[in-house]
């Protein structure tokens, strides 16, 4: 039985001809790593034989058919780290990212199954012991190849490097000095994912590059489990940028863009382990949990990328910091190699077993690899086929969105394998815009609640200080009235003559019985022989009544009952402040306050409320100032003048201070 992983032919081939298809495998080679010490001491038996260069032979250890995985090339344990790094071919991934292709060279496997080793060599033995560098891995072995290439290119090229571990699922950088503090992954549309604030640092020889790679090495978590002396409990990527600087003659798009230039990441995957059988606990059991629930969630987006629809399926890159930072070199424009790396032992043959159907399922997964991008602005004709074929996308994603909707309403039967699965996220998304317009709601529905109650309370403040001009007015015509100079000689009121017949008139305003109204006719009674004539208000008591008194001049209702004579006629006011307050009574009476933003905490509780109200309404508060300014200039002006008879109220006299 033979499972096969390439669709359609020899990925290695693929790869020579070049990454510019529309669509490019993940290139994987398989390592075998040799039995160890330990296994060969407990009488472990291999399970895994080669067969040629690219199949691998899987015998079950209780008989049973074999199982053969064919991969880009399979090396078993006898084999050199210099075999691994030419069969990987990293030199053409190299070439792809001087000329601008950001690749990736990935190691995937159970801990302890040599992924590291195979990245980096083996930790070193002590310190002030080198490691061997026959031993060295793919890492160490690009650097030299890339560095002497640059010499040799004859341009100038800028290279930079960055490296960084995710750990319990969070990225910390490896260069940085310090303790590490968690870094942010973010997106944006020119970047894709990428961690903010990372330090990238620019070298110009081998020795400095390997200085950097040590750093990261000795700063990165690693511990001692039963699988694993030294099992890298974070997952980690070292990236190196070669930029080539770009055309003087065009400025770059966007100021904020990255260089123009070539990425080659290497990522060294912490291994999947079962708890069980590596003894973690307490925090190598968090450690585990973490890098497990990684590489599920990495899985989990490959085998969705085998989805030949895949690009109307959702690929959940941002269920782990690792798939985020992987997106680009699973799905997106990278080109990709993966080292799946297994143990030959017979008692890994389940997590080896695991590993042999991931990377297969991996090696199905096709990128779309793209160069740099021609600086400067795109070509126009590029622009309108990219916006034509964006509004076809969003077209169909349309029609497919409302094919499920009427789907799901009709009938309720479950969707199955993919569909369902689109189903579900596209349900996911309604489900969130639902939520957001729920919340929105609610939140408009609150803010209308408070500027219904703000609106209220100003009503009612508003009435309490229509109550308090009228209360203001009141004082002020009895203040008018008892500093106005004498009157001129009258003739007698007839009332003094002849005394009208007793009625139910409203209280008089002076002693004089002339300031009585008839109840029936609400009529004068008379207006001659009234010695404060000149100052009171005139008055019409009801619209009918044939005065062609202005309703502007008409006092409210709270009005005290007056002089008739001044009724009459209101050019005969002789008091200015009255028509004034009077106009203003009204106007605040009639006047509704709406006020535009929701109420303001009270004031302190000793303040009047006619303050907050002024505060809040400052037309109100402007009004009720004007008239405390004709009270008290009344007031001023009836000081200034003496009283004009013996007996009469001194100004201030029987009223509070407003
Ligand atoms: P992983 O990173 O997959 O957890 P390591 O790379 O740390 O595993 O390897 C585990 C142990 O096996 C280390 O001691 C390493 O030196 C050893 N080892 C792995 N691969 C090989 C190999 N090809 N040849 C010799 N020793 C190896
Ligand atoms: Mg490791």
């Amino acid at each position: 039985m033979e499972e096969r992983g390439t669709p359609d032919g020899d990925p290695a081939r693929s790869l020579e001809q070049g990454p510019e298809g529309p669509e490019t495998p993940i290139q994987v080679v398989l390592r075998v790593r040799p039995m160890s010490a330990a296994e060969l001491r407990r009488g472990e038996q291999s399970a895994l034989h080669c067969s040629g260069t690219r199949t691998l032979q899987v015998s079950p250890p209780g008989g049973g058919p074999d199982v053969a995985f064919r991969f880009g090339a399979v090396l078993d344990g006898a084999r050199t780290q210099e075999d691994v790094f030419q069969a990987c071919r990293v030199r053409r991934l190299g070439e792809l990212a001087l000329r601008g292709f950001s690749c990736t060279v990935f190691t995937f496997g159970q801990t302890g199954s040599g992924k590291t080793y195979t990245l980096t060599g083996p930790p070193p033995q002590g310190e002030g012991m080198p490691v061997s560098p026959s031993l060295a891995g793919i890492m160490q072995r690009t650097f030299a190849w890339l560095l002497e290439r640059v010499q040799h290119l004859g341009a100038p090229v800028t290279l930079r490097a960055s490296y960084l571990e995710i750990y319990n699922e969070q990225v910390h950088d490896l260069l940085s000095p310090g303790s590490p503090r968690p870094l942010p992954v973010r997106w944006n549309k020119s970047r894709g994912f990428y961690v903010e604030q990372l330090r990238v640092v620019e070298f110009g020889s081998l020795e400095a590059l390997m200085e950097l790679l040590q750093m990261g090495l000795s700063r990165r978590r690693s511990s001692a489990h039963t699988l694993n002396q030294a099992s890298s409990r974070s997952h980690a990527l070292l990236t190196l940028y070669i930029s080539r600087p770009a055309s003087q003659k065009v400025p770059p798009v966007d100021p904020g863009e990255p260089p123009v230039g070539g990425k080659l990441c290497f990522v060294d995957l912490a291994g999947s382990e079962k708890v069980a059988a590596t003894g973690s606990r307490g925090e190598l059991m968090v450690e585990a949990n973490n890098i497990n629930r990684s590489l599920l969630a990495l899985g989990h987006c490959i085998s969705l990328l085998l989805d030949p629809q895949r690009k109307q399926s959702h690929i959940p890159f941002r269920d782990s910091k690792l798939t985020k930072l992987l997106a680009d070199s699973l799905g997106g424009r990278g080109v990709t190699l993966m080292v799946a790396c297994v143990s030959p032992s017979a008692q890994c043959l389940p997590e080896t077993l695991s590993t042999l159907r991931y990377a297969s399922r991996a090696q199905r997964v096709t990128t779309r690899p793209q160069g740099p991008k021609p600086s400067g602005m795109k070509q126009p004709q590029n622009v309108e086929a990219e916006i034509l074929q964006l509004r076809e996308e969003n077209r169909c994603l349309r029609l497919q969105l409302d094919q499920m909707g009427s789907k799901a309403s009709s009938c309720f039967l479950p969707a199955s394998g993919f569909q369902g699965a689109r189903m579900a996220w596209a349900q996911r998304n309604l489900y969130a815009m639902l939520q957001e317009f729920m919340l929105e709601n609610e939140r408009l529905r609150k803010e209308v609640s408070q500027l219904h109650s703000s609106r209220d309370l100003a009503r009612g403040e508003q009435r309490v200080l229509a109550q308090q001009v009228h209360e203001l007015q009141r004082r002020l015509v009895s203040v008018c009235t008892l500093h106005q100079p004498a009157p001129a000689p009258a003739p007698p009121c007839p009332c003094l003559v002849m005394p009208a017949a007793p009625c139910h008139a409203l209280p008089p305003l002076c002693s004089c019985p002339c300031c009585h109204l008839c109840p029936v006719c609400r009529a004068p009674l008379a207006r001659w022989a009234c010695p404060q004539q000149e100052c009171h208000v005139p008055q019409v008591l009801d619209p009918e009544t044939p005065r062609g008194m202005p309703l502007s001049s008409r006092p409210p209702p709270w009005a005290p009952p007056c002089s008739p004579g001044s009724a009459k006629i209101p050019g005969e006011r002789n008091h200015s402040d009255w028509t004034q307050t009077g106009v203003l009574a009204e106007m605040l009476t009639g006047e509704e306050a709406v006020p535009s933003a929701p109420p303001l905490p009270s004031g302190s509780p000793n303040a009047p409320p006619i303050l907050r109200g002024a505060a809040r309404i400052p037309n109100l508060a402007q009004r009720l100032e004007a008239l405390r300014h004709q009270i008290g200039s009344s007031l001023r002006r009836g000081q200034s003048q003496p009283p004009p008879s013996e007996g009469r109220r001194s100004p201030g006299r029987g009223f509070p201070p407003c």
